[in-house]
């Protein structure tokens, strides 16, 4: 890494959620910070969100907001959701809640309008400057130069950095570049299951089809739909499904066979999409993947958000992970008095194993969600561990709650996870209503089995 220990100016690639916040967090530091992102500004030309119109925020992504005091503007966008709203295939539905407490909830919040409240609270520091239509193409790390072609006139412009952060999510160039010299190693797996989005827009008043304040689930074993609701009283509906096989994107070709299976699995929400054949046919079918990379810094080039660790939708943190990279690396700027040489490290060391306890808890969480979620068992077991939880706060939190409602590491959630489940297995075999549970038996294996939590955070 170079030796200069202070610089005053950063650039950023990408404007995405995780480069717009990063800018914040910067420019409150005082640096003059230069992002470059190669889409429109969505704030000015109306682009297509992209992937996932909507997405959940939870209590790390929300953390990290308020520590540059952004939060009451994003407030105003906000939905509660209070747990999930199961549809079974008669059309029964079954209200699950995240968590125990009345604040134990988590929120739906709209893709363009929290990343246009970021830019302009970058915007106002007077210290950002973005440019859009501005497309990084490749880095000179010795030289700390980067070539940026202007994407309007098409020229390329050599563009010298002090310290390059590297937010341009999971296609990332930045990684790219990185990968090329061999600086790290980075695994990309994909998913044989990906995604379309669809609407079931609001009714003819204007209401909400579904009950609001749901994250609404179809789990269906092998596929699901998934609905978040919007502020104009629409949802979002997202099909998860294999690529390949009997029940696949591939296996649906026409307007007849795309009704049939609606019809057969999903026939409650197919009489509320009234574009549905529209929708499926021209929306793209978007891919999923996990990145894991063994590096996220060389030299003065670092990695953050998707660009590092790209994690499957399922738990709702993606972009959760990346405000709280944020947050974490402007801590570690704080504790070494903004000497980057050393805090880069410290964060990335920090970072690493916890992003890849996302990754892996994200793909389990495709199962629970998919399968496990209509298994009356689940539910037994989720009652017992929210009496654990009653009974002793300090020592057991369910996973779910621990990634999402706790600052709670997510390495240390994913290890505690495992003892958990181990004892909640345990006190739920052979037994099928939670009157049978021998709870102080379970205490006793919750304070063996698993250290006091540290609930400073
Ligand atoms: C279907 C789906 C649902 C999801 N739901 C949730 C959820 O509920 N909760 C949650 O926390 N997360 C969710 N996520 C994950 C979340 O979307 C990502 O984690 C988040 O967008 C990462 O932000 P980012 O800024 O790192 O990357 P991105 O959002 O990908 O932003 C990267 C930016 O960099 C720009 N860029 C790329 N290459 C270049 C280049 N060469 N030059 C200049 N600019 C460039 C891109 O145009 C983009 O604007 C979901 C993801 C998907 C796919």
């Amino acid at each position: 890494m170079n030796t200069q220990e202070k610089p005053r100016h950063i650039t950023i690639i990408g404007a995405g959620l995780v480069g717009s916040l990063q800018a914040i967090y910067l420019a409150q530091r005082g640096y003059q910070v230069t992002v470059f992102e190669q889409l429109p500004d969505i704030r000015k030309e109306a682009i297509p969100a992209g992937r996932s119109i909507n997405l959940a925020l939870a209590n790390r992504g929300i953390h990290a907001l308020e520590q540059v005091g952004v939060m009451e503007q994003v407030k105003s966008l906000l939905i509660t959701m209070k747990g999930r709203m199961l549809h079974d295939e008669s059309g029964n539905l079954h209200m699950q809640k995240y968590g125990q407490k009345s604040e134990e909830v988590i929120y739906s919040v709209s893709r363009a309008g929290l990343v246009s409240i970021l830019r302009d609270k970058a915007e106002a520091t007077g210290l950002v400057k973005f440019y859009f239509k501005h497309e990084l193409k490749g880095i000179k790390f010795d030289t700390r130069r980067c070539d940026i072609e202007n994407l309007i006139t098409g020229e390329i412009k050599a563009h010298e950095f002090e310290y390059l952060v590297g937010a341009d999510g999971g296609g990332s160039q930045v990684r790219a570049c990185m990968e090329a010299l061999e600086t790290t190693e980075v695994t990309s797996e994909l998913l044989d299951h990906s995604y379309k989005e669809l609407t079931i827009p609001a009714d003819a008043n204007g209401d909400f089809q579904l009950y609001k304040e749901a994250l609404h689930i179809w789990p269906r074993g092998e596929y699901m739909l998934i609905a978040l609701p919007n502020p104009d009283a629409s949802f979002t509906l997202t099909l998860f499904m294999p690529n390949r096989g009997e029940v696949s994107f591939e296996a649906i070709h026409d307007e007849q066979q795309l009704e049939q299976f609606f019809d057969q699995h999903f026939a409650d929400a197919k009489a509320l999409i009234p574009d549905l054949k529209t929708e499926y046919f021209n929306n793209p079918t978007g891919y999923l993947g996990t990145i894991r990379c063994s590096d996220w810094h060389h030299e003065n080039v670092m990695l953050i958000g998707d660009a590092a660790h790209a994690v499957v939708p399922f738990h709702g943190q993606g972009m959760n992970a990346g405000f709280e990279d944020c947050a974490q690396l402007n801590a570690a700027l704080e504790a070494s008095d903004d000497d980057w040489q050393m805090a880069i490290p410290q964060f990335e060391a920090a970072r690493i194993d916890n992003a890849n306890a996302i990754a892996d808890m994200a793909l389990e969480h495709y199962v629970e969600m998919r399968a496990t979620v209509r298994d009356p068992k689940f539910h037994l077991k989720k009652a017992i561990a929210f009496e654990l939880e009653n009974r002793l706060p300090e020592y057991f939190i369910p996973r779910y709650s621990m990634v999402t409602f706790h600052l709670i590491p997510y390495a240390e959630a994913k290890s505690r996870g495992l003892i958990q489940s181990r004892i909640l297995e345990q006190l739920s075999e052979g037994i099928k209503d939670i009157s049978e549970v021998d709870f102080e038996r379970g205490e006793r294996l919750v304070v063996q089995k698993l250290p006091r939590l540290n609930l400073g955070n």
